[in-house]
């Protein structure tokens, strides 16, 4: 986590990638918005390991917009290495998934509204101190609501 231990004033000074750093509680926020699954395998957190990836690539102009960006998990994102979204479909059809469903479910999950989500990944980060502890609390509260989830 190079983002930590770089708050200066309240405020977070961007790393030295800067084209790469998202805010912790945005990027929360897109992993609730995503329901804490993987656009490509559609695992979810905890059994994964979650990560954001650009739909359009930085140095394709994409941009570090919440409509740009997709929670995906380690190995999907290691997986598409650097290729655009077109060339990770012919992958993902090379090994057998499909890519429209692929396709269909990403360009849908970065359109959907980050308002709520944002509120509320706000006030996990600030109740619960870290990521993780923040993830834990939801999965908690989101069981008592909805019961278990199945282990994928
Ligand atoms: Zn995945």
């Amino acid at each position: 986590m190079g983002a930590r231990g770089q708050r200066r004033g309240g405020r977070h000074t961007p790393a030295a990638n800067g084209s790469k750093w998202i805010r912790r509680d945005k990027r929360l926020a897109i992993y609730l918005r995503d329901g804490l699954t993987c656009t490509y395998c559609t695992r979810f957190y905890p059994h994964i390991e979650l990560q954001l990836d650009h739909y359009a690539r930085v140095e394709d102009g994409g941009t570090n917009e919440a409509t740009n960006l997709l929670t995906v998990c380690r190995s999907c994102n290691s997986a598409k290495t650097n290729l655009t979204i077109r060339q990770w479909y012919g992958a993902l059809r090379r090994r057998g998934d499909c890519s429209t469903a692929v396709g269909r479910r990403a360009r849908a999950w970065k359109a959907r509204c980050l308002t709520e989500h944002r509120e509320r990944a706000k006030e996990l980060l600030m109740a619960h101190g870290t990521m993780v502890a923040a993830l834990a609390v939801h999965i908690v509260d989101r069981q008592r609501k909805f019961g278990p989830e199945e282990n994928p």
